[in-house]
């Protein structure tokens, strides 16, 4: 099974990766969290980072080296859900190029009003433990409760990133439902977790 999912940043669309990933005993692959966990004194890292601050695509060549490199582990062989990755046809096209066939597309549909909400109040501590200044909170304000870390807000959930990251969604990321448009599975990201999760596995469509 080697899905993608589709949404907006804020969309939930990790956290439902997540389940289905264990579920389904299948990685859950998010560029955004590749692209974290680099080595923060590599200049690979720094260069990434440039882009990431400001809300901003980082460039296709960069995204696709470091995917093919996590697509080309073992643990891949099964399949994989990707998460935040193709951000655009460009990518997509360079994913079919890699010999990768994709069985399902989700999108998750949430609205600008709602996914504004949810970045500004979101909080993580370093090892990407999320929590809410709304919901959910950490027992004890500013601090996780996973694993003890300081919570602060990520740079590009901060209101002028949140808007731009918005605005490349709309233009880039929605033309991806068109390229994809015979595999899309659309579910309504405004509901419980569980109930999100639920519509995704009753919609999936086995190969
Ligand atoms: P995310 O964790 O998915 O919200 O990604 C955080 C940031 O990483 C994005 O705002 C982009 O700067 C960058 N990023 C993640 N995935 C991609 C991608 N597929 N293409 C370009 N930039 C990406």
């Amino acid at each position: 099974m080697r899905l993608i999912m589709l949404g907006p940043a804020g969309s939930g669309k990790g956290t439902q990766a997540e389940m289905l990933a264990k579920k389904y005993n299948i990685p859950h692959i998010s560029t955004g969290d590749l692209f974290r966990a680099l080595d923060s004194n590599s200049d690979l890292r720094k260069e990434i980072k440039k882009y990431m601050d400001k809300g901003e695509l980082v460039p296709d060549d960069l995204v696709i080296k470091i995917l093919k490199e996590r697509l080309g582990k073992p643990d891949c062989e099964k399949g994989f859900i990707l998460d935040g990755v193709p951000r655009n046809v460009t990518q997509a096209e360079l994913i079919k190029k890699m010999g990768v066939e994709i069985d399902n597309v989700i999108n998750i549909e949430v609205s600008d009003e709602e996914v504004t909400k949810r970045l500004s109040s979101r909080r993580v501590c370093k090892n990407g433990h999320i929590f809410s200044t709304i919901y959910p909170k950490p027992k004890k304000e500013g601090v996780c409760d996973v694993c003890g870390e300081p919570l602060f807000q990520r740079d590009d959930d901060k209101p002028e990133a949140i808007k731009e990251r918005l605005k490349i969604y709309h233009e880039q990321t929605s033309k991806l439902l068109e390229y994809y448009q015979n595999l899309i599975i659309p579910v309504n990201g405004e509901q419980p977790i569980e109930e999100v999760f639920n519509d995704i596995v009753d919609g999936l469509k086995w190969m």
